[in-house]
């Protein structure tokens, strides 16, 4: 797919590279930096990161889907849950020597700064956060976002969704999330939006409406709006 790149610093020490509808990160440290997720579209994205810093690079990946994985092939080392591995090498058998697990409380010390694994399964099974505490800061992947989180289809599960949401709140350590899809940054009543959304599409209170997104494999989910959350989701 051909898509726009621009890198764009959006706080101390953090850069959205965005591509289309999806962004990822680039988080520096004093020593060294990480690159959270792949991209949508492949680009020269080593390239590009070269131009905001030389320290050495950590890839980290939020969880499989392919608009987060595109440029994963352009770095030697990958880590990513175990639960998403068999899904980012489906079709790039190549990378499953590359790939090393991440899993709850994993931490990545930057220098000056560290990010620490927080599990978020529910939009895929091995989605993850990261937990930027001194910074105050959670980079949600797909999990926390404006917008309709995908929630149909065989690999994610709405229940499983909602526990994380309920973990995440209880969490603490954040003010500001940042996340891979729409406005960012957003703030923490994300959160209960979310989660109101999803209690009003399975209790039935929260009407679903046909979404303006063409789906893949025929796939009609509707979507169960929040205020500007949401999600998409097939009732059984
Ligand atoms: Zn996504």
């Amino acid at each position: 797919m051909e898509l726009t790149t621009t890198l764009n610093r959006i706080s101390n020490g953090v850069y959205s590279i965005d591509q289309g509808m999806v962004r990822c990160f680039l988080i520096l440290g004093t020593e060294r930096a990480l690159l959270l997720d792949t991209g949508a579209g492949e680009c020269d994205l080593p390239g590009l990161i070269r131009t905001v810093t030389d320290l050495p690079l950590i890839v980290v990946q939020t969880h499989g889907d392919g608009d987060h994985t595109a440029n994963s092939g352009s770095f030697p080392d990958i880590y990513a849950h175990p639960a998403e591995f068999p899904v980012i090498t489906r079709f790039r058998p190549e990378l499953v020597s590359r790939l090393h697990p991440v899993t709850e409380g994993t931490s990545f010390d930057l220098g000056g700064r560290i990010l620490s694994v927080i599990e978020a399964p529910g939009h895929t099974p091995g989605s993850i956060c990261l937990l930027d505490r001194e910074n105050r800061i959670l980079f949600s992947g797909d999990t926390v976002s404006y917008g309709p989180v995908f929630l149909f289809g065989s690999h994610r599960d709405i229940h499983t969704y909602r526990e994380t949401l309920n973990k995440l709140m209880d969490l603490g350590g954040f003010d500001t999330i940042y996340p891979c899809h729409n406005t960012c940054p957003v703030s923490l009543t994300t959160i209960p939006a979310l989660m109101a959304a999803v209690d009003g599409a399975l209790d039935g209170s929260i009407e679903g409406v046909p979404g303006e997104m063409p789906m893949p494999d025929g796939a009609a989910p509707l979507v169960y709006s929040s205020g500007k959350c949401g999600i998409l989701y097939t009732k059984n």
